[in-house]
């Protein structure tokens, strides 16, 4: 029991040990990526993995929960407290756990769900043919305007008066732009229809004060924690109190068992932090990191999708650039820049190619890195996308991308929990 991981299992230690180095020396650009905290990490590689607490703090099916309790109920009032929320649930494995568990707690399977199309900027548990959400709920999308790229509000409403929908979903995974949940509300109130913000992406700018809350505003809030939040990798639910003993149900016994109570330390911790003041600024510099990305990549000449970012990604169209999402990709990949291909709206080519490439900025401004870096890394962007099977072009990008990485660490050894 007491024998190291690098003594027990070298090949586990080994790729955990390669995996560290990785996020050391790479630019992760990932938009829903981000650098976990060491406490955050010490709390969820803690003995709480052990325990088994079906149940919620005080009512559990097991005994000698006590301490569990404790972490669950920190988490829970730091949550309350981050974003002003009356009912907090922070037992949903996952972000997509925790959109199934509001269907499950207030639609019959066969329901009309509207939510954003995918490849809009949507996210798959929002009514994609593949996901549950699609095969168990009758789907209708919504999307945005050709010309602007921006959500087409007029189409929501439409769609809502034809369709009736019992939910509408608001959110997204690849949206540069703010979200008016207001405008939701209204359409939502006008067709009877419950109204849910997924805020996975833009989570940790709603606590900051960055983007209007939806907390209030919609009936049910989900997200992940791990994105801008900054936590471990879990989800999070948030409503009124009116609505909170159905979602507990519908998380367990509904959808899932035993919770996570090692995650649950971890996202304590994460929401502890986030109620710092350093978070706020870290937000405002995520921000400002992607703006400042936005411009330097319309200087160089890039299409961007809406122009540009009032968040913390920003979308390239890469439709009229000669290169594929996936050929983008990799080329950066090549020289040590993470970032994903990504539909764009109206994407001629499939899902596995794309015309789109999506760049965030929190896991960079955790590093340190301010707008400087987001310009010198558009250049270097720019020549890589120019010259994808060039060698030397590729040979002094990758040099200029390890010496960013060795000017901002992350995680300054390799021991890390
Ligand atoms: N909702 C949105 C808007 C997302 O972008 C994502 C993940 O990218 C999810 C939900 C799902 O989160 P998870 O991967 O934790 O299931």
């Amino acid at each position: 029991m007491e024998i190291p991981l690098r003594e027990s299992d070298i090949e586990v230690y080994s790729a955990i040990q390669s995996e560290l180095k990785r996020e050391m020396n790479s630019l992760v650009m990932i938009a829903s990526e981000n650098y976990a905290s060491k406490a955050v990490m010490e709390a969820q590689a803690s003995v709480m993995t052990n325990k088994y607490a079906e149940g919620y703090p005080g009512s559990r099916y097991y005994g000698g929960c006590d301490y569990v309790d404790v972490v669950e109920r920190l988490a829970i009032d730091r949550a309350r407290r981050l974003f002003n929320a009356q009912y907090v649930n922070v037992q949903p494995h996952s972000g997509s756990q925790a959109n199934m568990a509001v269907y499950f707690s207030f639609l019959e399977p066969g329901d009309t769900i509207l939510g954003m199309e995918l490849s809009h900027g949507g996210h798959l548990t929002h009514g994609s043919e593949v996901s549950f959400s699609g095969r168990i709920f009758r789907s209708v999308s919504y999307g945005v305007r050709p010309g602007t790229h921006l959500i087409d509000y007029d189409q929501v409403r439409d769609l809502a008066k034809c369709h009736n929908p019992r939910m509408i979903i608001a959110g997204a995974s690849a949206y540069p732009r703010i979200i008016d949940f207001y405008r939701f509300r209204d359409i939502a109130d006008q067709f009877g229809s419950y109204l849910m913000v997924d805020m996975a992406h833009i989570a940790g700018l709603v606590a900051a004060g960055l983007h209007p809350s939806p907390v209030g505003v919609a009936d049910f809030v989900t997200s992940t924690t791990h994105k801008t939040l900054r936590g471990p990798r879990g989800g999070l639910i948030i409503a009124e109190e009116k609505y909170g003993s159905k979602i507990d149900k519908g998380i367990f016994p509904g959808i899932q068992g035993g919770p996570l109570m090692h995650v649950i330390a971890a996202k304590a911790a994460a929401f502890s932090e986030a109620l710092q003041p350093g978070f706020a600024r870290y937000q405002e510099q995520v921000v400002r990191n992607s703006k400042a990305l936005a411009e330097e990549l319309k200087e160089l000449g890039f299409d961007l999708i809406t122009g540009g970012t009032d968040n913390h990604l920003v979308l390239i169209d890469l439709t009229n650039f000669g290169l594929s999402g996936l050929e983008a990709e990799q080329a950066l990949g090549r020289v040590g820049i993470v970032a994903n291909k990504n539909a764009v709206p109206f994407d001629k080519r499939g899902p596995k190619v794309t015309s789109g490439l999506r760049l965030g900025t929190p896991a960079l401004t955790t590093r340190g890195l301010t707008e400087g870096e987001m310009r010198r890394i558009a250049g270097i962007i720019k020549r890589v996308l120019d010259n994808p099977h060039n060698d030397t072009t590729l040979k002094s990008a990758k040099v200029e991308v390890a010496d960013i990485c060795n000017s901002y660490p992350i995680y300054s050894s390799l021991d890390t929990p």
